[in-house]
């Protein structure tokens, strides 16, 4: 028998470091139950310690993503364990960049899996306990690569503009259960994924972001933050872009 937790409870993959640490921490910050969701246990066990000596609601689960059957037992686990689920943040990305003429099929697999289908698992294993309480959040962290493209991503950009498609589609279906579902968009974002460009690399970028600046996780966080609260019930379907103004 599954006790109810009085805080709403959000489910966030790749939430151990980066724009996911950020985000956990920002729906924590908003009352919430979070449960952080990442490969690496270590990392994890040191995030909910340093946030729950914050004062911060937090606990962890060690699932790989691409494992579909894995996620939707830790959701479907969740949901039995704390009675409900009321925001879905699906945030865990890879990369594995490559001209697409070189590219093999297990890297364009490898990012397909893990960025577009695993959130396609995540929100079908979600949405009953979100349509059951007539109230539901669902955030995907696409990226401006899905929405521009970016040479050397095919892989990675097909994932996240699938992301944006499926995101849309799940909104038309969920919108009469007053269940949302919206997209944020970062442009380049100060994390480990960004911290393996080499310099020249990252000098170019700059040169095609307005703001000419790199955005940071907090900076992301905060918009899904935004969209997971009351505030943001009249908005879904939508691609929120927080990318230095790349994309307009
Ligand atoms: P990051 O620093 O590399 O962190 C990725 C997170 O995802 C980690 O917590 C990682 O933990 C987790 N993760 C990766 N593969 C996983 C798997 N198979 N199962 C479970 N967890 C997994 O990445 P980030 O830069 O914060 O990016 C977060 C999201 O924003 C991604 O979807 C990314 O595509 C998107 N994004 C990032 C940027 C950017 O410039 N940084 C730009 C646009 C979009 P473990 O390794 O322990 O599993």
């Amino acid at each position: 028998m599954s006790e109810t937790q009085s805080r709403r409870v959000a489910f966030v993959t790749g939430g151990s470091r980066g724009i996911g640490e950020a985000i956990v921490h920002s729906l924590a910050a908003n009352s919430m139950h979070v449960v952080a969701v990442a490969r690496n246990s270590e990392k994890l066990a040191a995030l909910v310690a340093g946030m729950t000596a914050a004062g911060l609601s937090v606990e962890a689960l060690s699932v790989d993503v691409a494992d579909g059957a894995a996620l939707a037992a830790a959701i479907e686990q969740t949901i039995e364990k704390l009675g409900r689920l009321d925001v879905l943040v699906n945030n865990a990305g890879i990369t594995r960049d490559g001209l697409f003429m070189r590219m093999e099929d297990r890297d364009f697999d490898d990012v397909i899996n893990t960025n577009l289908r695993a959130a396609f698992v995540a929100c079908r294993a979600a949405a009953r306990a979100m349509i059951r309480a007539k109230w539901g959040r669902i955030i995907n962290i696409a990226s401006v690569s899905g929405i521009i493209g970016n040479a050397g991503q095919v892989n990675y950009s097909a994932s996240k503009a699938g992301l944006i498609g499926m995101t849309k589609s799940i909104a038309r279906e969920l919108a009469g259960k007053q269940v949302t579902a919206n997209c944020v968009a970062p442009g380049f974002t100060t994390t480990d994924m960004t911290d393996v460009l080499p310099p020249q690399i990252k000098d170019k970028v700059l040169e095609i972001i307005p703001l000419r600046r790199f955005g940071t996780p907090v900076e992301v966080a905060q918009v899904v933050a935004f969209l997971a609260g009351d505030t943001a019930g009249y908005i879904t379907g939508q691609v929120i872009a927080v990318d230095g103004g790349m994309s307009m």
